[in-house]
């Protein structure tokens, strides 16, 4: 049993106003009152209306109106012009002679068109999308994982750069302090030994005033003279200050270096367009694994057998002839000794007082040029030919000797250079 409430929606209403509906427009398909059928019929005059009671409705399409022919609904649908025309057109008017079909099947097929469309979007397309979705979620929370791994691991890496660039600055901190420190002793040291000595010559004219007046022979005749000992002036103490030396060319490269000590950071980018990723990397080198070209000095000798360097700015050279040149860094010829040697001397060096020094391989001798003359400093003994030569620092020179052939080194003599 239906109820009240029921009831009153089951209620249809008139589509023209709001009282229930006891006629129904099968051609129209609209619900009306009995008021309201003549004012539908008025409405729509052309047109027929198949007016029957409510409960005896049919549902079927609605039939458009003809828009050449007044009066007339379109039954059918001109496949040609795909537009639904009335019989009148079919016979006299624009569609005489094209093929048509009924309506209502133009509509069922419609109908099944639509039905077969939503039944692939439903059980087909949306599924689709829906797999789509889970898989960009799933690819979303991928994604902010990735940048969040890569955000802990760039800072986990920061720390340890930091740590690298503290570590390159501590030891070179470390360097300059125990180098500066070198040469603080070695000064400290140096300073103490000659106010000694002042003290030590004080005493001495002392003693030595008192021996003036001595009439004790004995003690005067046991004076020993130290005045060599004392005109022979202490060598200065050679100096070798650290300089801290930097390249900096923001954001491609940092050098520094300190003694032999040489760090860098190098930006690099590499060439492909696509890839804006940049690397960075960090080096550390000792100075003395590189060879680096400081400068280019032409000179006329080919081969060049020896370079012996005068200062900062000349240097002794010696080719395959009895000629040894100064030059300056230019190439200018700046000075020139012509040794006896019969071939060419066997190697050349500069002492510590700037004086050259050239070996003669068959008369067996070490050489110094003084005023621009040759004196024999040193003969090799019997049998041992000089070649190479180095002057040492403390004053020595280092000879390279061999018994015939050069190629077999033979024993290095170490001679004092006065
Ligand atoms: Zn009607
Ligand atoms: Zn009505
Ligand atoms: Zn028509
Ligand atoms: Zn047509």
């Amino acid at each position: 049993m239906a109820t009240s409430t029921s009831w009153a929606q089951d209620v249809i209403t008139c589509d023209l106003c709001d009282k229930a509906a006891q006629q129904f427009c099968n051609s129209c398909q609209v619900s009306l009152c009995d008021t309201c059928v003549k004012k539908h019929r008025d409405e729509l005059k052309s047109l027929p209306h198949d007016i029957v009671p409510f409960l005896d409705r049919t549902i079927q399409v609605v039939y458009p109106e003809c828009q050449d022919h007044s009066g007339q609904r379109c039954e059918v649908n001109c496949k040609k012009c795909n537009t639904p025309v009335c019989i009148k057109c079919i016979g006299l008017g624009l569609h005489k002679g094209h093929d048509v079909e009924e309506l209502t099947e133009t509509h069922e097929n419609k109908i099944r068109k639509i039905k077969s469309d939503t039944e692939e979007i439903q059980a087909k397309l949306i599924p689709k999308y829906h797999k789509e979705v889970v898989e960009i979620g799933k690819n979303i929370s991928k994604t902010k994982s990735k940048i969040d791994h890569l955000g802990k691991k760039s800072k986990k890496l920061r720390k340890l750069w930091h740590q690298e660039v503290d570590n390159i600055f501590d030891k070179i901190d470390s360097l300059s302090q125990s180098l500066t420190e070198k040469n603080l002793n070695a000064l400290q040291e140096h300073h103490n030994k000659i106010r000694d000595l002042i003290s030590e010559m004080h005493t001495i004219v002392k003693q030595n005033e008192k021996l003036f007046k001595s009439n004790k022979l004995s003690e005067v005749n046991e004076y020993q003279s130290k005045l060599n000992e004392y005109q022979d002036f202490p060598e200065h103490v050679d100096l070798e200050m650290p300089s801290l030396r930097s390249n900096i060319d923001q954001g491609k490269e940092f050098i520094i270096e300190i003694g032999g000590y040489r760090a860098t950071l190098k930006h690099i980018s590499p060439p492909s367009p696509s890839a804006d990723v940049s690397r960075l990397t960090i080096g550390i080198g000792k100075l003395t694994d590189q060879v680096s070209v400081i400068a280019t000095i032409p000179t006329n000798y080919k081969p060049l057998f020896g370079v012996a360097c005068v200062g900062e700015a000349e240097a002794w050279i010696l080719g395959n002839n009895k000629t040894i040149k100064r030059i300056d860094i230019h190439g200018t010829v700046r000075d020139t000794v012509t040794t006896p040697c019969l071939q060419y001397p066997g190697g050349i060096s500069v002492t510590r007082g700037r004086e050259l020094i050239y070996s003669d391989i068959f008369r067996g001798t070490l050489n110094i040029v003084r005023h621009g003359k040759s004196e024999t400093l040193i003969i090799t003994q019997q049998g041992w030919r000089p070649g190479r030569l180095s002057c040492t620092r403390s004053g020595d020179i280092l000879v390279h000797v061999f018994d015939r052939c050069p190629f077999f080194s033979g024993v290095d003599t170490q001679t004092k250079n006065k």
